[in-house]
């Protein structure tokens, strides 16, 4: 049986039930906590408590494993993940990768083949690599895919950089990949120019926040080239509102793409972005949906009421998820 890291060790791929592809359990920037973090904004044991009490909320609702691309840039810290996965029995997978916009760390600036430090193979490719071969920081935990990304800005020389070493990543170790992009700039067709020239198995690849876009032509197209369709972003309407990702979702699967497209919220338990009780709360405000449960109690039923199939549905939700990781 071909098996799938997370955190709490392997399981088998037939074992990860409805999944969703994009969630977070923790955005929290490790450096901004360990220099501010004994402010009000941050209590360890009752964010953890909370995470717990969110993700059995989510589990109750029929969803047995969640996907957690939170890496370098996002403040990945396994530890604090290990504690949330004690005490549920929703599956948690998390990955390697590097979240950057524009530059690459200056840790890795200077070392690389033909750089100041002349190493034969990137660095960024030896810790991704360790990552998922070895685990986390000596936590035993393994990453199970790869995270990079591609923004506004487009290629720059870093962004590219992060993603032929996730490229590589996955040659060597067959982990499969989210890409974040950008729909503005339609930047998924340019994570695709990179990943072909580097012999990416396409169909490994999911295009993050793909499904902020309505674009017909542009989804058809990075789904015909083989990849996932991340339709990731539901409950943040200031990217697409909700009944429009319906739409898109609706006339994808009309088309034939119900196997291409994987569901989720990009939703956390905690995100610093918003720090505070109050800011929280506006948060709630300015995005009452954007939480790990509206796919299940509103937008599963609006799929349904358009007609989509509880077979189409288990694409979306069980079967393109399986495929990845297998
Ligand atoms: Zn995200």
């Amino acid at each position: 049986m071909p098996t799938v890291e997370t955190v709490r060790g392997p399981i088998d791929t037939a074992d990860l039930g409805p999944t969703l592809m994009h969630e977070h359990v923790f955005v929290l920037s490790t450096e901004h906590l360990q220099n501010y973090g004994e402010n009000d904004w941050w209590d360890e044991d009752e964010r953890v408590a909370d995470a717990v009490e969110q993700l059995n909320a989510l589990k109750a609702l029929g969803i047995d494993t969640i996907v957690d691309p939170t890496v370098w840039g996002l403040g990945r810290y396994i530890p604090r993940v290990q504690r949330v996965a004690e005490h549920t029995d929703l599956n948690i997978i998390v990955a390697t990768g590097l979240y950057t916009y524009d530059e690459i760390p200056h840790q890795y600036e200077h070392r690389g083949p033909g750089l100041l430090l002349d190493l034969p193979v990137d660095p960024m490719v030896t810790d991704f690599t360790r990552d998922i071969r070895d685990g986390i920081a000596g936590t035993g935990v393994k990453a199970a895919f790869l995270k990079c990304v591609v923004e506004a800005k487009g290629l720059t020389p870093g962004v590219e950089r992060n993603l032929r070493a996730c490229a590589a990543t996955h040659r060597d170790t067959g982990a499969p990949i989210t890409v974040h992009t950008s729909v503005g700039n339609q930047a998924g067709r340019m994570a695709l120019q990179v990943f072909r020239d580097e012999g990416v198995d396409l169909t490994k690849v999911v295009i993050g926040h793909a499904g902020d876009s309505n674009d017909l032509d542009y989804l058809s197209e990075l789904a015909d080239a083989g990849c996932l369709l991340g339709m990731d972003r539901f409950g943040l309407d200031i990217y697409n509102p909700t009944s429009s990702r319906v739409d898109t979702i609706v006339a994808l699967a009309e088309r034939g793409y119900a196997d291409r497209m994987v569901l989720a919220h990009d939703a956390s338990c905690y995100i610093d972005y918003f720090p505070g009780a109050e800011a929280q709360a506006a948060k709630q405000q300015i995005a009452p949906n954007w939480n790990y449960t509206h796919i299940s109690t509103d937008v599963l039923p609006m799929l349904r009421e358009r007609g989509m199939t509880d077979d189409q549905i288990r694409q979306m939700l069980v079967e393109a998820p399986r495929r990845y990781f297998e």
